[in-house]
């Protein structure tokens, strides 16, 4: 079966006891067993829950992996991951991670005897280094595109170079989705999600992922999964498996908007740099045409003049929300130097380029002439 009928129909059988087309949420915390030890493979619902199983076998198959593991939110999944590592194991991580990620293993695994070490831009010159600096490298940890500056990382490049120290490589493919990228067909070992953004699509429910390209990589992600007791609930397992329904036909359209949205601004004198690796001109457009088949809903703009201006721009827009988080049906404004990205420090963070006078857009599915005109009106100065 093809990618949307999958996602409709995995794991979303009509209900045997009753014949439901859409799968029940089940609540039930408990499972009543014919004798002790006899039951239909369901005890209690930290270790196991069908609505749960149900969402995780949809998630495998969209990724095109043996097993999914859901958790209760993209943070707890990337947790779950390092727990899986042992003291003194390094691990690599990409030059432009999630915020969260990157306090995670600064702020709580270096303290629980993880090495850290970062690659200094998207080259596989500088993830060498990296991994050069660790003693025993066991993980190389991978975004793309990247966030807030949507660099394109070469999978399968550093997935070769992984393999030449016996790493295992997990790419967060939260921007892209499976729908556009597919991480374990081109040798990554692990995938982990962020449910909470384009997967779940409706910015209403909180939650992750991991999904393994084989079984076996999944046992000690799975055996903590009810160990560290990190599991989202039956009603968000049900809302994201809503969700997956139409990301096929919501990725469409978020691409088709942010290419034109994209383009239409390259010419706007209002801004100096259109971020966006759908563009031609884009250093990592060649890259993300062989390894992606559309180039996401993601735009970051670097507007004319200062902080003052880039700040009357986010509180001009009236149908992009000024708000944290990606991936829904409606469009979202953010300033990553104030909000997203404020925990880094200003001199790091201006390095980076992440600077006062960058937004990023989350383009929603509107219909594109209304995010045009606004963007439009917002950058006019009066
Ligand atoms: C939001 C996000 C996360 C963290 O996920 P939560 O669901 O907020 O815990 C991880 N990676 C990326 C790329 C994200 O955008």
């Amino acid at each position: 079966m093809k990618f949307s009928t999958r996602a409709i129909h995995v794991g979303q059988g009509p209900d045997p006891a009753t014949g439901s087309t859409i799968p029940p949420i089940h609540l039930s915390t408990t499972y009543t067993q014919a004798a002790p030890g006899e039951h239909k493979g369901y005890e209690y619902s930290r270790s196991q829950n069908p609505t749960r199983k149900a969402l995780e076998q949809c998630l495998a198959s969209l990724e095109e992996g043996e097993d999914c593991a859901a958790f209760s939110s993209g943070l707890a999944a990337t947790t779950t991951v390092f727990q899986a590592l042992e003291p003194g194991d390094g691990v690599v991580g990409g030059h432009d991670l999630y915020g969260g990620t990157f306090r995670l293993l600064e702020r709580v695994f270096k303290r629980w005897g993880l090495e850290v070490a970062f690659a200094a831009d998207a080259s596989p010159k500088a993830h060498e280094r990296a991994i050069a600096a660790l003693r025993r490298p066991r993980l190389l940890w991978l975004e793309t595109p990247t966030n807030p500056l949507l660099d394109i990382v070469d999978i399968p490049t550093l997935v070769q170079l992984a393999k030449a120290h016996s790493m295992i490589v997990a790419v967060d493919n939260t921007f892209a989705t499976p729908y556009l990228q597919k991480p374990l067909g081109l040798g990554a070992d692990l995938v982990i999600h962020s449910t909470t953004k384009y997967l779940g699509g409706h910015s209403d429910v909180v939650g992750g992922a991991v999904i393994a390209r084989k079984k076996e990589t999944m046992e000690p992600i799975r055996f903590l999964q009810n160990a560290a007791g990190g599991v989202p609930s039956p009603i968000d397992c049900y809302l994201l498996l809503r969700g997956l329904k139409t990301l096929a036909v919501r990725m469409d359209r978020h691409c088709a908007n942010a290419l034109q949205l994209a383009s239409i601004l390259t010419k706007n004198r209002g801004i100096t740099k259109v971020l966006y690796p759908g563009l031609p001109e884009h250093s990592g457009f060649e890259i993300a045409s062989t390894q992606m088949s559309g180039f996401g809903g993601m735009i970051s703009l670097q507007l004319e003049g200062d902080a003052a201006r880039t700040r009357r721009f986010c509180s001009r827009l009236k149908v992009f929300s000024l708000a944290e988080s990606l991936g829904g049906v409606e469009s979202l404004c953010c300033h990553p130097a104030t909000m997203t990205h404020a925990s880094i420090p200003k001199d790091l963070r201006e390095a980076r380029g992440i600077t006062e006078t960058l937004v990023r857009l989350s383009v929603g599915i509107e219909d594109v002439e209304d995010l045009i005109a606004d963007i439009e009106q917002a950058l006019r100065d009066e």
